[in-house]
Order: structure tokens, then sequence, then C-alpha cells
């Protein structure tokens, strides 16, 4: 089974000059403009392709995955602090 990716829509309005690109390249009609901003209006027909984000003149728009559990980083407890003597100078 394969499990469906989900794609959420990072809109920096005060960027978004309304110019309508990102709503005509987007090939699933996600996006529609609103009060002369981009509004991701159907998020859940995204599939990810990213065209609105590189199209954009002015970086309005991103394109971030959801749903993916992203690797934690290694945990403090690991880390070794066990510093040599040596390692202190007179
Ligand atoms: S990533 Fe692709 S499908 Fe999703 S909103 Fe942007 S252009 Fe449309
Ligand atoms: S292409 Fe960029 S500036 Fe133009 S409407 Fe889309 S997000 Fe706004």
């Amino acid at each position: 089974m394969s499990e469906k990716k989900t794609f959420e829509h990072v809109i920096h309005e005060r960027w978004c000059k309304g110019c309508n690109i990102c709503v005509a390249f987007c090939p699933k009609q996600v996006l529609t403009l609103r009060n002369v901003k981009v509004f991701a209006e159907r998020p859940d027909l995204c599939i990810g392709c990213r065209l609105c984000e590189i199209r954009c003149p002015d970086f309005a728009i991103e394109i971030r995955e959801k749903g993916v559990m992203q690797p934690k980083g290694k945990d403090v407890g690991d880390i070794d602090f066990d510093l040599k003597p040596e390692a202190h100078h007179d």
C-alpha cells in the first residue's frame, strides 16, 4: 500500500503581488487568488511538483511535504562529555 503524500503551502503574503503565474502553472488547480494574494484552495489535490514555487518571480510561495517524520538528531544524552585531564592548560 502506498501512502499519499500531502503538502503544505507556505505563502508569504507580503511578497505576493497576485500576478497569477503560479495559479496558471499549477497542473491541479490547487491555487487561486483571493484579495490579490495567492491562496491554496484545494491543498489536498497538490502533487508537490513545485511548479508554483519555481515559477513565482517573488519567492512568495513554498511547498513543504507534510506528514513525513523527519529523522531526529542525535540525542543530547549520547554526547560524551568526558574531557581528558591533559586538555586543561596551566
Ligand atoms: S506544487 Fe504543483 S500541484 Fe502543488 S500547488 Fe504547486 S504547482 Fe500546484
Ligand atoms: S506567482 Fe508568486 S507573486 Fe505571483 S500570484 Fe503566485 S505567489 Fe503571488
